[in-house]
């Protein structure tokens, strides 16, 4: 007989891990799978200043803190790549590349990967001067010129701190005001190795086949194309969420979201989805946190009502 789990997780970032200390609490037994490094977006991110009782912490400290608190329960994180969701009359599978599990419940909490600007020399520069991780890459632009693009919280933050090793840092954003937050906002104004391209679409990333050298751009309002030298390029414009496996399973939008109602039940009884994948309004360190104790919670819940 295989082994049943009350529940599995899928993403240990910080909503699967609440989910997975909750569940805990209830004694419910949890498998937490997770493909990379357990934190999610949190390891991209360098400094936290919205996560109450923290002034400001780094984002892989705040990772490895929520990580310290499950290993007290004994919980620990099982590595597998998720293929596939079956649901079968009883139970539900979850299928990695190499072994099938076996639940009552499952939680999807895979989060959000960045978006690709998709333009000529993007792919091809990647890890050569293309980035979308400033705590990963910043430290190998010291005193270089670096260009952000985008004009959300994660590109005017992130260029907050690449500002910690860059000369400057060029901000290039199609419209011609902010997206982020406005404390955010006001830190960049602030900064003096900051400078801003408004109204300006970044089209083509060029280089000498070994780095980045310059990127192409065209402005919004008169059309004018030029080159800007610069020997990286930040690409944060916005999320696309981790779903593919899921899409059989018809609880996404058209965009791949997916849907659930205030107690994180998507259409299908015993599988919740929470944190960055779910189709919402506010993706926040402290929403997928809430997001994950409320689906323990409905998973307890739910348990109680099909075992009874
Ligand atoms: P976002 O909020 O969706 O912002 C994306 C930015 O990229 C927008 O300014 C958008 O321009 C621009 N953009 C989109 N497509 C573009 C394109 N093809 N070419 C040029 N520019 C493009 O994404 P995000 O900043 O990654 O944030 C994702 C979520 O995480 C948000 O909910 C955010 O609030 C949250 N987050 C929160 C924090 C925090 O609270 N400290 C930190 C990071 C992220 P427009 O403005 O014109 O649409």
């Amino acid at each position: 007989m295989p082994e049943i789990y009350d529940v599995i997780i899928i993403g240990a970032g910080p909503a699967g891990m609440t989910t997975a200390l909750y569940a805990a609490r209830s004694n419910l037994k949890i498998l937490l799978l997770e493909q990379g490094t357990q934190g999610g977006q949190m390891n991209n991110t360098a400094e936290i200043e919205n996560y109450p009782g923290f002034a400001s912490i780094m984002g892989a400290e705040l990772s490895f803190k929520m990580y310290e608190s499950l290993t007290k329960f004994g919980i620990e994180i099982t590595y597998g790549v998720v293929q596939r969701i079956e649901v079968n009359e009883n139970n539900k599978a979850v299928i990695t590349e190499d072994k099938m599990y076996t639940t009552k419940t499952i939680v999807i909490a895979t989060g959000a990967v960045h978006k690709r600007l998709k333009i000529p020399g993007e792919a091809e520069y990647v890890g050569r001067g293309v980035s979308y991780c400033a705590i990963c890459d910043g430290a190998f632009f010291r005193d270089k010129e670096l260009i952000v693009v985008g004009g959300g919280d994660s590109a005017v933050e992130e260029a907050i701190f690449l500002t910690r090793f860059a000369s400057q840092v060029t901000i290039i954003h199609r419209r011609n005001s902010l997206r982020a937050q406005k404390i955010i906002q006001n830190h960049a104004f602030a900064n003096s190795k900051i400078k801003f391209l408004w109204n300006t679409l970044v089209e083509e990333v060029q280089g000498d086949e070994q780095s980045v050298t310059q990127v192409r751009v065209k402005n919004k309002q008169n059309n004018s194309s030029n080159t800007i030298p610069c020997n990286g390029v930040f690409i944060y414009i916005g999320l696309n969420p981790h779903s593919e496996p899921f899409f059989n399973l018809g609880i996404t939008d058209q965009n791949g979201w997916i849907k659930t109602d205030a107690h994180m039940k998507t259409n299908i009884p015993g599988i919740f989805a929470i944190g960055d994948v779910r189709k919402k309004t506010l993706c926040q360190i402290t929403t997928a946190v809430g997001e994950g104790a409320i689906a323990a919670q409905q998973i307890y819940l739910y348990l109680q009502k099909t075992e009874s």
